[in-house]
């Protein structure tokens, strides 16, 4: 263990990381060749240290955090796959990391291409008719596709009131309805887990724009009365948004556009392989059946011939959603992720994804309650009520789970379940990695038994023990003050 010094703490004046060659001009001082105007007043306030000490810094940092390349990171509803590393190498590329978002279109061919080849690919991979990679994030997604749903109801003469949304959906869902100005109906779901066809018939109306459905939903499970209900909707007038965060449990076998949805939201940076979580970049992108594309945000990359461009001349367009392209870069990872994955490989994703989840579903459910008990998709809920009932709660088992190495599930979520515990293996982790977790799990379930505190007070191991998760939020200070 090394020290708990911060970086700044560590600068010392005139130590440096970097030397910049001696400039044609012959005069070593850069300052003389910046006009006096740009020049700082006074030095930027940035650590001076050598580049063996930098990296050492931020490796023994990244050693004290989880992170996917460190562990099994089983986050229900995030899909932590391993990011592959081919990814960076397209990333970095000096055609695609040195290019400035104001060059001009005839400069940024390769990268204009690449936007609409991945639309193209999206739009084939779920059925429908075109793409916006605008969007940064799976929740700025379902406000565009709440948008353009607004502004296709607009286009028919009634913009209606309100959405439907199932008790099992993710907060954003509601979230973003409030934002784009709908009122939210709420339905349950029933004791299977699922929506019933009946109850989205019950309160479907004149005056309901559409309805969001996630699927599989959050509890891993199939909606499997999909098909009725996009009749109930579409019958009435409304349209349906499928929350796709849990696409990664279908690539290559079933198209949402097939199950009677009209647009489908993706997180690039989860099915598609960005790191992601601690709020780093992450990456959406809308696919919409023909009848919506005009909706979508403009500018569009599209295609003329043999020259891409950006489309602007969109009049029904919702606007402008995000400067520039959204994230490029994630953008560029996914594409790089599908293109050397291929369509059968994004089959088997899905196949594996699903599998690990019922294989792992197995091995717990004789010690830890599965409310739903049927075959899963790529996730499964379990609820540690009987755990609680002898003493630890479900945060008590996600911090213990800590001291043997994992990331602890997604817990207390969906709201539906109590004590749940949302667990996605993933595709990419092997037999051995789900059966130490299975372990550790069941020994958990042991322990609560023979030594409760040690589960109670955990976790043991890591750096920090139980810290006040939401001070950080509450009273928020990042300046440094050395
Ligand atoms: C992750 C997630 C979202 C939100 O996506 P972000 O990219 O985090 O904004 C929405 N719905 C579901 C079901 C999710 O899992």
């Amino acid at each position: 263990m090394t020290d708990d010094v911060l970086i700044y703490e560590k600068s010392r004046p005139g130590r440096t990381g970097f030397s910049l060659a001696e400039t044609d001009a012959g005069d070593k001082n850069v300052d003389a060749l910046i006009p006096e105007k740009y020049l700082r007043a006074v030095p930027a306030e940035l650590p001076e240290i050598s580049k063996p000490e930098l990296v050492r810094h931020y490796v023994e940092m990244s050693t004290r955090n989880h992170h996917i390349d460190k562990g099994f990171y089983p986050l229900g509803s995030c899909t932590m796959k391993y990011n592959p590393k081919i990814n960076d190498t397209a990333a970095a590329l000096p055609g695609f990391a040195n290019l400035h978002p104001l060059a001009e279109e005839g400069n940024c061919q390769g990268a204009l291409e690449l936007m609409y080849n991945l639309g193209t690919m999206l739009a084939e991979i779920t059925g429908f008719a075109g793409t916006t990679l605008q969007p940064v994030a799976g929740a700025q997604c379902e406000l565009v596709g709440l948008l353009v749903i607004r502004a296709a109801m607009k286009k028919r003469g009634n913009v209606r009131k309100k959405i439907i949304i199932p008790d099992s959906a993710h907060g954003t869902n509601p979230a973003s309805v409030i934002m784009a100005g709908y009122d939210v109906v709420q339905i349950n779901s029933t004791e299977r887990g699922i929506l019933s066809a009946d109850d989205v018939a019950r309160v479907m109306d004149e005056e309901t724009a559409g309805i969001m459905i996630t699927n599989p939903n959050t509890l891993g499970l199939f909606e499997s009365e999909i098909e009725q209900i996009a009749r109930i909707v579409h019958d009435a007038g409304g349209l349906l948004y499928m929350d796709g965060a849990n696409l990664n449990a279908l690539l290559g076998h079933v198209k949402p556009a097939d199950m009677g949805y009209d647009m489908v939201h993706f997180n690039l940076h989860k099915t598609f392989s960005t790191p992601h979580g601690g709020g780093g970049p992450g990456a959406g992108a809308l696919s919409v059946t023909e009848e919506l594309i005009p909706f979508l945000p403009r500018p569009m990359p599209a295609k003329d011939g043999g020259r891409y461009y950006l489309d602007n001349d969109r009049p029904d367009s919702i606007g402008r959603m995000h400067s520039f392209y959204g994230n490029f870069a994630v953008l560029l990872r996914a594409y790089t992720y599908i293109c050397h994955l291929g369509s059968k490989g994004l089959n088997r994703v899905s196949e594996n994804a699903v599998l690990n989840a019922n294989y792992l579903k197995e091995l717990l459910k004789g010690k830890y309650e599965l409310p739903h008990d049927t075959i899963c998709m790529h996730e499964f809920v379990l609820s540690g009520s009987q755990q609680k009932k002898r003493g630890a709660r479900t945060l008590d088992i996600a911090k213990r789970l800590l001291d043997f190495g994992f990331h602890a599930p997604t817990i207390y979520f969906p709201l539906i379940v109590s004590e749940a515990l949302m667990i996605e293996p993933t595709e990419t982790e092997s037999i051995e990695s789900l059966d130490r977790f299975a372990a550790a799990m069941l020994q958990i379930d042991r322990e609560i038994d023979k030594n409760l505190e040690l589960v109670t007070s955990a976790p043991h191991n890591t750096p920090v023990k139980r810290l006040n998760e939401v001070q950080a939020t509450k009273t928020l200070d990042i300046s440094y003050k050395g």
